[in-house]
């Protein structure tokens, strides 16, 4: 029996890797509160990311909530259903209300098309998700915060190491939030960082990860505590260094998916972005039914019985979640409602063998009576034939 493939595997260094970089933590007892190896990822992570403001702290979806703190943010939020629970509930816990807005068909990030009808008196700012870590329309949502005096927080966690136009992905909008969790292309165990334009606001989102306290005997906002600690610090120090390596692997890995899947019928599969230095974060593939003979979940049982655990990134749309139920009406979002009936993302991580990719691939194939023929187009038997 082959052992379980699952989605994604934490990216970890050598253990002797790692000792000697927490070596020193032994002897100082330093272990949280912005010390050394918090001020070395962040410099690092400056350089790579190439930003001028950047604050570490403990996760995420922290990230996203002092964010939308420190911005004081009032009304209305644009923001998109196809994405991670976090997105949303970060809007609903800062008191703001999410408007959805529907998604392009060909990248699944927000339509820039959609958004200025959205827009009202109580808008006060833009939440698009970098999905798969495709760029967003970045110059035309710029345009549209501009004319309506918006600001803009990019959901940057899918989108680490990503460059758009030669530009690192964290300079667009005011603001863009990474996470660093330890299923991400990018981990410090648990993680996050946001990219800020602004050197006032960066220091404000410091100052509100760390209770508000200003000094010893002043505390200057209602803050909490989101700070990165220094075993977390010293992995993303590790990480760093062998992501390029990673990358490399995943590209790889991405473009024998992209080249096996090729030709089934119903069988989207994902395409690199244009003018974007990609991450290879995921593979997702669409499955439509009508064309492919089975379902997308119908395709998840076929994989999930050879041990292969893909899983539906994004099922549900955040606006059909239970605890928003009788909130929001995700009939006015289709494209979002049709990728999260039709989408798979498939098993992708640095150390993840061709060898299993083929076995996917060809599991996929088989799943659905098609067969290639010797040269190589595809036949379709009757469903059940
Ligand atoms: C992972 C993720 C988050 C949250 O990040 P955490 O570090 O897990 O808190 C937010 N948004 C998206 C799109 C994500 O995938």
């Amino acid at each position: 029996m082959d052992s379980e493939i699952y989605v994604t595997k934490a990216s970890l260094p050598a253990l002797e890797e790692y000792i000697e970089e927490i070596r020193e933590l032994f002897s100082s007892c330093r272990i949280t509160n912005m010390g050394k190896k918090h001020s070395d990822l962040t410099a690092a992570l400056k350089e790579f990311l190439g930003t001028e403001n950047l604050v570490l702290l403990s996760n995420g979806h922290m990230s996203l909530e002092l964010t939308l703190q420190a911005m004081d943010l009032k009304g209305e939020v644009i923001t998109t259903p196809f994405t991670f629970a976090s997105t949303t509930h970060a809007i609903v816990r800062s008191g703001l209300t999410p408007v959805f807005c529907d998604i392009r068909e060909d990248d699944y990030t927000i339509d820039p098309e959609k958004i200025e009808a959205l827009i009202t008196e109580r808008t006060s700012a833009i939440l698009p998700v970098h999905v798969y870590g495709n760029v967003c329309a970045v110059e035309q949502i710029e345009s549209i915060a501009k004319k309506h005096d918006l600001k803009v927080i990019y959901d940057a966690a899918h989108s680490f190491g990503v460059s758009y136009k030669g530009v690192g992905i964290g300079n667009f909008g005011d603001a863009s939030v990474f996470s660093f969790h330890a299923t991400k292309v990018f981990n410090t165990i648990e993680g996050g960082a946001v990219s800020v334009k602004d050197p006032v606001l960066a220091e404000k989102i410091r100052q509100l990860s760390n209770f508000g306290i200003l000094c010893e005997d002043q505390v200057a906002a209602c803050g909490c505590n989101a700070k990165m600690n220094e075993f977390s610090a010293a992995m993303g120090i590790c990480n760093l260094r062998h992501f390029e390596q990673n990358r490399e692997e995943r590209k790889r890995l991405w473009i024998q998916y992209s080249e096996e899947l090729a030709e089934i019928p119903g069988i989207i599969v994902s395409v690199i972005p244009d003018e974007t230095n990609y991450n290879y974060a995921y593979y997702p593939i669409r499955v439509i039914e009508n064309e492919y003979g089975i379902s997308r979940d119908e395709l998840a049982a076929v994989l999930r019985s050879e041990n292969v655990n893909p899983r539906r990134y994004f099922y549900p749309l955040t606006s059909d979640y239970s605890c928003y139920r009788g909130m929001f009406h995700s009939d006015s979002t289709p494209a979002a409602q049709r990728a999260a009936q039709e989408i798979l993302t498939l098993p992708l991580y640095p150390g993840l063998g061709s060898d299993q990719v083929s076995r996917i691939c060809s599991i996929i194939w088989g799943a659905c009576h098609f067969s290639k023929r010797e040269d190589g187009v595809p036949v379709t038997f009757p469903k059940g034939g």
